[in-house]
């Protein structure tokens, strides 16, 4: 297969035609991140001074939520010592004040509405309209220019503006990020691997508020838009979720009425009640994406634990695995398309067929690869700086398996009334940034996809 030339082709494709997808509706968590590089000494520093018995206790074990200074040291600790990643929920107001102060390196836009405002706005230049939680003046100034617009309420009306002109001094939604590389030492404690520790000092986003402008005005709200995209459900809980659960219904419903198709960005949901909640939602949904770690959470709750184990058993992750999972999920929940990505390949289940399906495929892995490769994708024209980026290797056995299983014909595929569309991606070996990639890969695959139509 010559990918190559299927990649420039769709790229070309996507880029003459991405302005007339219209207006895409983005809700609902945006945040700031900020990123704070670890400094052993200052770490050690610090956590004598909270009292070093006390934090070491919580380097063995995190605690459910952060309620003071020595438990937020123990638990970048716990990160540290195992090389491991881990969030939690800042509780406490003393605790989020040492954490301010102690500041941050870099300040980066959080929250999947934040980076696909970014991405679709101000990158392809397609209209965006975005819910964020809380509009402070730092959020404000991460929204980068172009067609990116918030409501505002005015004399009873719906106003569209950029973020920067909201005008408000609402709350800051901060998450913390505290990264250390490997081998970074602490006491007798050394990093097997790079990673971080996030501390959520985030009301909003977390218990998944609304806006009134959301809750009172959505469907005038809703009804200029083309396609929407929904994300943010993930930290909610058994105990606070069946309110927003009641108003993302209602939203639904609106959009479906409109017949405005709409994408989940599914993201790794730990509270299993909250897991199944979003699976009895999904039917509502035109689409959904999601990694290998999220499908098989999935199948975990739909009674399928032998599929969930065969999912993560396997370097690249086993394609006809991959395959029956989506299969069974379309089935019991009769989503209409169901994109699955991970390292070295992409694998898309529609219920309609075109080779459209594969290109916008193509177009977001073009677009993820540009932005591992330069960090920053600043333009549609950056992402085709990407093209010198070699086509994973890895994945010809992918591609074989599944020919073999299905007859697959230049990455497509029929299945049961089903068509499977798959490409092997481009990887970057030292990537610059894979933040936030998840939801590029997703939200230009789905933008890309009804610019081809
Ligand atoms: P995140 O939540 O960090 O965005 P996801 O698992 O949703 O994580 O997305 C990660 C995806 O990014 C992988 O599935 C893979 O397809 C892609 N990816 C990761 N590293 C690279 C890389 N170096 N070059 C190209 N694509 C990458």
């Amino acid at each position: 297969m010559d990918w190559d030339a299927l990649y420039s082709s769709a790229f070309e494709a996507v880029k003459s035609r991405i302005m007339r997808v219209g207006r895409v509706l983005l809700a609902y968590n945006t945040n700031i991140d900020a990123i704070k590089y670890l400094d052993g000494r200052d770490l050690e520093e610090r956590v004598n001074k909270a009292g070093k018995d006390e934090v070491l206790r919580y380097s063995d074990e995190l605690p459910g939520r952060i309620e003071s200074v020595p438990q937020l040291l123990g638990s970048i600790l716990w990160s540290i010592k195992r090389g491991k990643a881990a969030e939690l929920f800042i509780e406490d107001c003393p605790t989020r004040f040492h954490m301010k102060r102690w500041g941050w390196d870099e300040l980066r836009m959080g929250g999947q509405v934040g980076i696909m405002a970014n991405l679709l706005g101000g990158v392809y230049g397609v209209p965006v309209i975005a819910h964020v939680p809380q509009l402070s003046r730092l959020q404000a100034g991460l929204f980068k220019d172009g067609p990116i617009y918030v409501p505002k309420l005015e004399d009873g009306t719906v106003k569209l503006i950029h973020p920067r002109n909201f005008g408000g001094d609402e709350e800051s939604c901060i998450h913390f990020i505290y990264e250390f590389p490997r081998g970074f030492r602490v006491f007798d404690f050394e990093a097997p691997r790079e990673n971080r520790f996030i501390g959520a000092a985030d009301d909003y986003n977390t218990t998944l508020f609304i806006r009134d402008e959301f809750r009172e005005n959505f469907e005038k709200i809703a009804e200029s838009s083309s396609l929407a995209i929904i994300s943010g459900l993930q930290a909610l809980t058994k105990e606070n979720y069946r309110e927003p659960f009641e108003i993302i219904g209602g939203h639904l419903k609106a959009l479906n009425e409109l017949e405005i198709p709409v994408h989940l960005e599914f993201a790794f949901t730990p509270d299993e009640t909250v897991r199944k909640a979003i699976l009895d939602l999904l039917g509502k949904f035109w689409s959904v994406g999601l990694n290998e770690v999220e499908l098989a959470s999935i199948m975990e709750v739909m009674g399928e634990k032998g599929l969930a184990e065969k999912l993560l058993a396997n370097d690249p992750v086993d394609p006809i695995a991959v395959t029956e999972a989506m299969f069974k999920l379309a089935e019991k929940t009769r989503v209409r398309r169901i994109h699955f990505h991970t390292y070295g390949y992409y694998l898309a289940l529609t219920d309609y067929k075109g080779e459209f399906v594969r290109d916008a495929l193509l177009f977001a892995a073009l677009a993820a690869a540009a932005k591992a490769k330069l960090g920053d994708v600043r333009s549609i024209d950056d992402v085709v700086k990407a093209m010198d980026v070699p086509v994973n290797e890895k994945a010809e056995s992918v591609e074989a398996a599944l020919v073999r299983e299905y007859g697959m014909r230049n990455g497509i595929a029929e299945l049961d009334g089903y068509q499977l569309a798959f490409i092997p991606t481009k990887i970057v070996a030292k990537p610059k940034s894979t933040v936030g990639i998840g939801d590029t890969i997703s939200s230009s695959a789905f933008v890309g996809e009804f610019a081809l139509r």
